[in-house]
Parts: structure tokens; sequence; C-alpha cells
């Protein structure tokens, strides 16, 4: 190894790294477009999961998605921020939203109630502005969205909003309990409420310009609920929201998260390992170090439950989580070095670990554990529109 490459630590990788593959979300994004037979919504809440919604947002945006969904008005200005200028819908709103930045900004606000309606009209009056508004209606999820109760007055209002010129009704959009179990039947009275909802406004003589009802699950599955749109998030970053046995989904995992093997040290047979010595070496063996704790999002309860692959090799975690490192098991004649990468999951290639088998190891949803990951993990960006790669 020559001095200059070891004298310049800044071409090498960070310590604890996210990778995150925008050629997947690309092919991810192409996938479901073609399952839906219907333009891609990609939903970018919540940083994009954890991979940078912006930088997913363009990506999937140049694959072909029609639009980008996020939970808050804070979430779509940001992607504004960042240069993105296609449909940017926000859904979830509290007293503190500035819906004024909002109808500046040409985001399409979501609203679940004739409160919200009333500030966007009054944001949208001020600024001399048409307002772009999706109505959310609550088909059965519980959660926000407008009511049954509360639908006539939300229904009528909206129709004197978009008569008087303050509102366009750019969407009606519902949200599904069951999408990950395609065959329950409340899947289909959802569809055929919010179906109806339309009807109504019809009548009203009010069209939104885009239907759409479907998640990741639903997009994926259930073609005939494709409306104008699919509104998926995990699929887009190539995690299965549905449960085993639709395992052959032709899906990609964006992000890879790797560690160094910073410290590598022989301990003899008994001995203890990290705290409380839940671990004890059952014979000498050598163990590696990795830079990567519960405040990176490495859940404790991974505790002894783990694997990391090192080359073509797979090694269990042993020990406590740490809330800054955690230790692996090398065995007794290793060829693992300082300085050697680990994965903690990936794509799952070469017998590697993945984010579901985390969240299937400690009874939580992956969407949980790529959204968590943080603390002192450096992410970066591979691929992409920008890249001029191909697939
Ligand atoms: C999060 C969210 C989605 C995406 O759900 P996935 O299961 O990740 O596909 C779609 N629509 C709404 C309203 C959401 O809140």
């Amino acid at each position: 190894m020559t001095a200059d490459i070891t004298a310049a630590p800044a071409l090498s990788a960070p310590a604890l790294e996210a990778v995150v593959d925008l050629d997947a979300i690309a092919h991810n994004v192409g996938v479901l477009r073609e399952r839906a037979g219907a333009d891609v919504m990609a939903v970018v809440k919540a940083d994009g999961y954890g991979h940078g919604a912006v930088e997913v947002g363009h990506a999937a945006l140049a694959a072909g998605a029609r639009a980008l969904g996020v939970a808050t008005v804070t979430e779509a200005l940001a992607l504004r921020a960042g240069g993105v200028v296609a449909p940017v819908l926000a859904w979830l709103h509290s007293s503190a939203t500035d819906f004024a930045a909002a109808v500046a900004a040409d985001i399409d606000i979501a609203v679940s109630s004739t409160a919200h309606l009333d500030a966007v009209v009054t944001a949208a009056r001020g600024l001399g502005r048409t307002a772009t508004v999706t109505i959310k209606i609550d088909t059965g999820l519980a959660r926000n969205g407008v009511g049954p109760a509360d639908w006539p007055d939300l229904r009528d209002a909206v129709a004197t909003a978009v008569a008087e010129g303050s509102i366009v009704l750019g969407g009606m959009m519902c949200h599904l309990a069951h999408g990950d179990t395609p065959d329950h039947p409340l899947n289909d009275s959802q569809a055929a409420r919010l179906d109806a909802c339309v009807a109504e406004m019809a009548r009203l003589g009010v069209r939104p310009q885009t239907v759409h009802i479907s998640n990741s699950a639903a997009a994926l599955t259930r073609p005939d609920l494709s409306r104008d749109l699919v509104r998926p998030g995990i699929a887009v970053y190539g995690l299965s929201p549905l449960p085993h046995g639709f395992d052959d989904l032709p899906l990609i995992p964006a992000m890879t998260l790797t560690a160094e093997v910073v410290m590598v040290k022989a301990v003899p047979a008994g001995q203890g390992v990290s705290y409380a010595h839940t671990w004890t070496a059952p014979h000498d063996t050598t163990l590696g170090l990795l830079p990567a704790g519960y405040a990176d999002g490495v859940p404790r309860l991974l505790s002894n439950r783990l694997r990391v692959r090192i080359g073509d090799r797979v090694y269990p975690g042993v020990g406590r989580v740490c809330m800054d490192q955690m230790v692996v098991d090398l065995g007794a004649d290793t060829t693992v070095r300082e300085g050697d990468r680990a994965e903690l999951f990936g794509r799952g290639t070469q017998g590697g670990p993945t984010a579901t088998e985390w969240a299937d190891t400690i009874g939580t949803i992956d969407y949980e554990i790529v959204s968590g990951i943080r603390g002192r993990t450096v992410r970066r960006h591979r691929g992409g529109p920008q890249s001029g790669s191909t697939r």
C-alpha cells in the first residue's frame, strides 16, 4: 500500500456508512408502475424512510414517478428547497402548519377537515393564488382523513371553494388498513367508499384530477385498486410490505449498512463479552469490534441475535449491542483484519443479513429498521439520474 493512500483518510469509507443505491430506487419504481398498471406517487416521508428524501425523490421522478408524497408541509418544502418541481402532496397537518408557505410553494395539501380547508382557503386568498387541495377520506383506517359524519360538510365546502376559484381539487384519496392482506374484504369496501365519495363530488360538478388508494402492498398485489395513481413507500426502497410467501418480488433493497472492523483481538475460552457478559466464549476465539450501536439505530434487542457478513462469510454478533459499539465472534483462526468492512444489512447477497431479517428477529417491521438508521451513520448515495449508470 502506498503512503499516498494511507495519508488520505478522507478517501476511506466512514466508520459506519449507509450506502443508498439510487439505481435500485429507479428499478423498484419501474416494478411498481408495471405491477400497479398506474402512475406512481413515490412516498418519501420521514426523510425517504431514512434513505434521503431529496435524492430518492429525484431518482424516483427520473425513473418515471409522477409525483412525491410526504406527511408534512415541512417535508414538502424541503423537497422544493432540494429542487423538486414535480407535484408534491402533504397529508398530515397541525395547528402550526404553515399553509401559506405550502400554497406559495405549490404543494398539494390533503385536507381531512373543514378546519384544514378553511385555513388553506384563507391562505390562498391572502396570497391571491389558487391552492391545490386533495380530500383525504377516512374509509375505514380511522386515522386521519375525513370520517362519514363530517364528509357532507367538507364535500360541500370543497365544492364552494372550487366554484369561487380559491382551490382546485387535485385529488381524492384514502389509505388502506389491510393492504398487506390482499384478499381482505375491507380493501374492497374502502375502495367502494372512496369511489362513492368521488361520485358525490361529481354530482356537485367537481371532478378530482387524481384518485388514489394503494400503498406498496396494494400496488404490488391489487392492480384492480389502482385508480389514477398508487402511493408506494416501502417498496420504492426495495423492501416488501407483504408477509412471507410473497418473497419472489423483484425488488432490490436500496440501503446497505456497513461498519469498519475497528479492532480484532484474541480472547480465551470462558471470556465474557460486553455488558453483563451475556455471551461467554465457548473456546479460544477472536472478537471483532464494530463502531455501531443502538444510538445509530442497531436495536439493542438484537443483542446475541444478529449476524454480519464480512467478505464471503457470516459471523454472529455476540454480547450486548451497546450505545456505540458491538462485538462479533470471528472464530479461532480468522482471516478478518482491522480495516475490513462488515455488512450489517443489505441486499442479502452471499447469505448476508437484511433489514427484514432484523425486523423479523425482534418482532417489528423493516420500515422501522431503515427509517431508524441515524446517529453517527454517514449516508452516501450512489447511482441515480446524474451518474449515467445503467442497470
Ligand atoms: C406512509 C404512507 C404510504 C406508503 O405506505 P407503504 O406501506 O410504505 O407503501 C401511502 N399513503 C399514506 C397516506 C401513507 O401515510
